[in-house]
């Protein structure tokens, strides 16, 4: 726990899965990690089956692993924020530093996400791009899936569309009266 990020250094958001059952919630899925000798989950924003969205003890920037916030309303999730511990989920620092990873729950190899999900998903990206004031049309926010960066199948083959979901959050954006 060395690294800091800033909302101010934030320009993409990556999406995942969880890779597991969609029966499990985003507060077990800390608690195991912290039983696995981690600082809770690696991601930022957690999407529960439910259309719930979680904070991580990485994104409140917490003392401890265990200071996770559960059911979150959209508006403050930058702003109420505005430090980060480093989303170590892999060794590439750079990207990390400058990302806010979405890890939506399920494993999308297997099933489809739910409605509630996709909705809250659409949703919450388009909140960050409102609140940091970052259009995604102009490249200003990039939002990637995992497999984008790596060889990785997250976040499943029956994931939606990258561009249809792309296209659904800028659409947000501009009805919330950005990026026109
Ligand atoms: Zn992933």
């Amino acid at each position: 726990m060395i690294d800091l990020r800033q909302n101010s250094c934030i320009n993409k958001v990556i999406i995942h899965h969880t890779d597991t059952s969609n029966f499990v919630t985003g507060k077990q899925l800390n608690l195991d990690a912290i039983a696995n000798s981690m600082f809770g989950l690696v991601f930022d924003i957690i999407i529960n089956v439910n259309g719930n969205i979680d904070l991580s003890p990485r994104w409140i920037y917490a003392t401890q692993g265990s200071q996770y916030i559960q059911n979150v309303p959209l508006r403050g999730i930058i702003n109420n924020y505005p430090k980060h511990y480093l989303s170590a989920a892999g060794d590439n620092t750079d990207t990390n530093l400058t990302t806010v990873h979405i890890a939506v729950i399920g494993n999308f190899n297997i099933t489809e996400p739910s409605i509630h999900q996709l909705h809250k998903l659409v949703e919450v990206i388009a909140q960050i791009s409102y609140e940091l004031n970052l259009c995604i049309h102009k490249g200003e926010l990039k939002v990637l899936y995992h497999s984008d960066a790596f060889k990785v199948s997250c976040p499943g083959i029956l994931f939606i569309d990258e561009k249809e979901l792309k296209n659904k959050i800028i659409a947000k954006v501009k009805k919330m009266g950005r990026c026109k």
